[in-house]
């Protein structure tokens, strides 16, 4: 690697030409540039600068730091940049537009006197996923743990003896036994939810028979429905398709009957419709259940959210099964929303595009 003014130099570019280069690449760059002079004033600012900062203040030119961006530790570090020629590195965050800067301030001189300068780089979608992954890291520790803890207490309980209790060890062996499925059935969610995250998988799509498709799915859940008595009804006509990966279709399909019937009232009802609209086909899961209220319903997508997390681990959810349907749906450039009145139902529409989703 050579540094841009060695590279200058090696290839004798006169001053003249540097200059506007130069002054080009700092204009282009994504991180804001400060220069601000020994009474704190604004010298100078690059157009990326100009963008996060003076939408809001008008010029920055002229202006002290103080109006711009108040910050203490800001303000501090570049009185030491100019007093004391020190150079430093500090954490900015401007909490009313949510937006967090990594700082490095440095002393500079323009035509023999003091300044200093700020690089400004915008950390905040960085620090944002940071922040996700960890939740997603203590979600799945946290999701883990508990089946753990039971399976480990029920090993014990046997081991301390209760072996022998005909009674009770066959019991105690299909709680350690659901607590294990329950893991594996978490620990596939995960890797589902990571592969298909990552783009990594190829779709086939192509035209899909829906009422077929849909009749299927309510054969492989007609035991859980019947358990319930859940009427299951397929509304979609005939014949009628889709433009979707055959696999990926009946996976959402089976996360959204599967919760309308898990979610559902005794003797209720699952009716999946299809509409057409605007070249968009909407495939709608409806439901007659306790339905979800408005403050959970923008939160339902989200991997682990639960309105009730006791249940849902009860009636053997993962807490991923929507957050899959939401990644394949966008998967297959559409979307999946709901609607719900608490007390009366749900309806989750998955939307498809008509045409071939780019890929
Ligand atoms: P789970 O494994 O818990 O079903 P999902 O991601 O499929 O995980 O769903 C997340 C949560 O959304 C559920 O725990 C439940 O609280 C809510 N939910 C999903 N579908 C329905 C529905 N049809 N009716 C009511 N609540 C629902």
């Amino acid at each position: 690697m050579s540094l841009l003014s060695d590279w200058f130099s090696n290839n004798k570019t006169s001053e003249k030409t540097s200059r506007p280069v130069l002054n080009e690449i700092l204009e282009t760059i994504r991180e804001s540039a400060i220069v601000v002079g020994r009474d704190t004033r604004i010298v100078a600012c690059n157009k990326a600068a100009y963008n996060a900062f003076a939408r809001k203040n008008g010029e920055l030119e002229g202006k002290r730091l103080s109006e711009v961006i108040r910050d203490l530790h800001l303000h501090e570090a570049f009185r030491q940049a100019l007093e004391d020629g020190k150079i430093s590195d500090i954490e900015l965050e401007i909490l009313l537009e949510k937006l967090k800067y990594d700082v490095h301030i440095a002393p500079i001189e323009i035509d023999k006197s003091k300044n200093a300068v700020g690089i400004f780089y915008d950390v905040t979608q960085i620090e944002r996923l940071e922040k996700v992954r960890q939740e997603f890291l203590s979600n799945i520790s946290h999701e883990l743990r508990t089946p753990l803890t039971s399976i480990l207490a029920f090993v014990e309980t046997l081991e301390d003896g209760a072996i022998k209790d005909e009674e009770n060890n066959q019991r105690f062996l299909g709680v350690i036994r659901k607590n294990a499925q329950r893991m594996h059935r978490l620990i596939d969610d995960i890797l589902e939810l990571s592969i298909i995250e990552s783009g990594k998988i190829a779709l086939d799509a192509k035209n899909v028979n829906l009422h077929n498709s849909v009749d299927e799915i309510f054969t492989n859940l007609s035991g859980k429905a019947k358990e319930r008595k859940i009427k299951l009804v397929n509304e979609v006509a005939e014949g009628a398709f889709v433009f979707a990966d055959a696999v990926r279709l009946e996976q959402m399909l089976t996360n959204l009957i599967d919760n309308a019937v898990k979610f559902n009232a005794e003797k209720g009802s699952v009716v999946v419709g299809l509409t057409r609209k605007n070249d968009k086909d909407f495939i709608s899961v409806a439901d007659t259940g306790e339905g979800i209220s408005a403050d959970h319903l923008q939160r339902i997508f989200e991997r682990f959210y639960r309105t009730d997390r006791a249940r849902s681990r009860e009636i053997g959810g993962t807490g991923l099964g929507l957050a899959i349907v939401k990644h394949l749906a966008r998967l297959h450039g559409g979307e999946v929303s709901v609607s719900s009145t608490p007390g009366k139902g749900s309806t989750f529409s998955v939307e498809l595009p008509q045409i071939s989703p780019k890929s």
